[in-house]
């Protein structure tokens, strides 16, 4: 089974009484373990795109099946799925453990299994040593870590990150860029990762796919893009 199958797939919005499409027609299969990058320039539909595979999408038509389940009954809390956002949304009243620990604490976890897990994961990323601060003493690379970490504790299934390092010093992204090719190495999630930086796309992912206005013009590789693109976004990239 595909881990996400969109099929003719569009995603709309509706502001008064005019229609924007956010997605438009898109045909894609991702497999079980892949780790995709959506490239696109802003406003081409990656959040959408996202948006969609977690169930929140207003208004659509086609098909989409991420896990086997349909669109319209995906159901983020029930799944096994993870978010990262640009802007880290982590808790400020918590330390950095309590935010990692967070998704544990909602399924009861026991304590102990919640210490192990949580410094488990707090040393893969190197965060051991501020999990007693919190958000706001820290750097923001530090605060994306510890939002990575939130979204890796329950070992998901999926992991979608919208342009994760958008916000982070561009030395330090490129660290974090690692961590997360690691993360999918050691725990095998299927992971779609949206950003505007060409190279950072293909530095992490398998396959890159490059939406234009909602619409995806191509997919491939590195090596099958190198060699065969159309796109203005690539055209521009390989001529450098
Ligand atoms: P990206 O993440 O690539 O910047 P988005 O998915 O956010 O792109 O946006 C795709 C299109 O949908 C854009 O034209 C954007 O203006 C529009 N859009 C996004 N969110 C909304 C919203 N909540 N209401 C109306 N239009 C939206
Ligand atoms: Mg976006």
């Amino acid at each position: 089974m595909d881990a996400i199958r969109f099929n003719n797939f569009s995603c709309y919005y509706k502001i008064k009484k005019q229609i924007i499409t956010a997605i438009n027609s898109i045909t894609l299969q991702i497999d079980q373990g892949e780790f995709i990058a959506l490239i696109g320039e802003s406003g081409s539909g990656k959040s959408t795109f996202i948006k969609a595979c977690l169930g929140l999408a207003d208004y659509f038509d086609g098909e989409l099946f991420v896990d086997g389940v349909p669109v319209d009954k995906i159901d983020a809390k029930k799944g096994n799925f993870a978010l990262v956002h640009q802007d880290f949304r982590l808790y400020p009243r918590m330390t950095c453990f309590e935010n990692i620990a967070f998704p544990l604490r909602v399924i009861h976890t026991h304590n102990d299994e919640v210490e192990r897990r949580v410094y488990e994961i707090a040393k893969l990323l190197g965060i051991e040593l501020f999990l007693a601060r919190y958000p706001k003493q820290l750097s923001l690379g530090q605060q994306q870590r510890v939002a990575i970490a939130r979204a890796v504790i329950k070992n998901p299934r999926f992991i979608f990150f919208d342009e994760p390092f958008a916000n982070i010093d561009p030395l330090k992204s490129v660290e974090l860029r690692l961590l997360v090719k690691q993360i999918h190495k050691k725990y095998r999630p299927t992971i779609v990762f949206s950003t505007h930086d060409i190279a950072e796309a293909f530095s992490v992912a398998d396959k890159v796919v490059v939406l234009e206005r909602g619409k995806i013009v191509e997919t491939g590789n590195l090596e099958q893009l190198r060699q065969k693109h159309q796109s203005q976004l690539l055209k521009a990239y390989f001529q450098q």
